[in-house]
């Protein structure tokens, strides 16, 4: 990485003298992976960090995903977005479980309740939404369908670490929801996720399952899979999480920031804050009206590019246009009107915690140019 790139995102980072004192712990304990003492110590600073009563620990945040659909037993055709990263429809693949594409309400970027009915068969076992950007879906929306049809809601958290709503979390909504802890996050473990859900029975069947289905020693109660977090990176993880609530506030700080600068420019548009919502600013979109603004959002983001500033369009294309996906009857232009156009006009400019006025100042330029 050249010294002088501005990246999308950029990980944060626990202090390395400190990480050596932990990684010191777990060279003399000599538990380095299987629900250790720094594992058992995350999971609970976690549940309580994020308000909600069960939380399980993953290695990555498309394992909780792949897990929690045999944990809930889905089966047959399940109601998604196309409007995320790729990981939400693959883990429906990897069950054998056929996507069906609904569209996006453009106010959230979230799934349209609004078109889900239509979309279901006698073949559909459940919803996956995506809070995407970390916004909150209308989850209520979601619910009154859910119960109306008997159907499971997973929801595809990985954007939404902290995320409130009128002080409740938002991972308290639906029967479960996973989270991702990647580098690129507002939270992360370098590689790591966990599972949220709402009673101690399914978080015992969870910890089975991502532990091969063991149940002890000598019993294997389903096909589970490895899914488990080791200590180095637990460790890593508790050390962040004493430093999370500062890295959001200077996300927040550089949400304002881009916010003033860009509130008037023709053909930009942006989200404002929503009321009653905890954010935890995890990407800033912008979406291009290139008649408006004069220059194509490739254009925008192939001079950024040139000027070392690294956007990023997510999300696009839709997951739907990928080969695996586009020859499903819902992963039509015409079922999907409003995602393939904030695919076609966003970009996420460079957020996070490390970025200074400086940096603000020549990312907005190169918008304003
Ligand atoms: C990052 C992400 C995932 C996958 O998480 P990993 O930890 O990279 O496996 C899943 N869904 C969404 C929406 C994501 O952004």
């Amino acid at each position: 990485m050249a010294d002088n790139q501005i990246t999308v995102t950029s990980p944060l980072l626990p202090d390395l003298d400190e990480f050596q004192q932990m990684l010191k712990e777990i060279w003399d304990s000599k538990w380095v992976t299987n629900n250790g003492s720094f594992h058992k110590q995350l999971e609970k600073e976690l549940a309580e960090y994020l308000k909600v009563p069960y939380l399980s620990l993953f290695t990555n945040g498309t394992l909780p995903l792949i897990t929690s659909l045999q944990a809930l037993r889905i089966t047959g055709e399940v109601i998604t977005t196309p409007y995320s990263f790729v990981a939400t429809t693959h883990a429906l693949w990897w069950n054998g479980i056929k996507p069906v594409f609904v569209d996006i309400d453009p106010s959230n970027c979230g799934i349209n309740p609004a078109k889900i009915e239509a979309a279901i068969t006698p073949k559909t076992t459940a919803i996956m939404p995506v809070h995407c950007y970390g916004k909150p879906c209308d989850t209520k929306a979601i619910q009154e369908i859910a119960d109306k049809y008997g159907l499971k809601v997973i929801y595809d958290a990985a954007h939404a670490f902290g995320v409130e709503v009128n002080g409740k979390s938002i991972l308290n909504e639906g029967d479960i929801s996973t989270l991702s802890f990647h580098a690129t996050k507002v939270y992360n473990t370098i590689e790591g996720g966990a599972m949220v859900m709402k009673d101690e029975q399914t978080k015992k069947r969870i910890d089975y399952l991502k532990n091969f289905g063991f149940a002890n020693e000598t019993t294997v109660v389903a096909p589970g899979i490895n899914s488990k977090m080791d200590e180095v990176r637990a460790a890593y993880g508790i050390l962040n999480l004493r430093q999370v609530d500062a890295a959001i506030e200077a996300r927040r700080k550089v949400a304002e920031a881009y916010r003033a600068a860009l509130r008037d420019v023709p053909g930009i548009t942006f989200f404002d804050e929503m009321p009653g919502v905890r954010s935890n600013y995890s990407y800033f979109p912008i979406f291009v009206d290139a008649e408006k603004f004069g220059r194509s959002r490739d254009e925008l983001y192939e001079e950024m590019k040139a000027a070392n500033v690294l956007g990023r369009r997510y999300f696009y294309p839709l997951i739907s246009e990928f080969s695996t996906y586009r020859g499903l009857p819902s992963a039509t232009r015409e079922n999907l009107p409003e995602a393939y156009k904030l695919a076609e006009t966003v970009l996420c400019l460079p957020m996070h915690h490390a970025l200074n006025t400086e940096d603000v100042d020549l990312i907005v330029a190169l918008v304003k140019k």
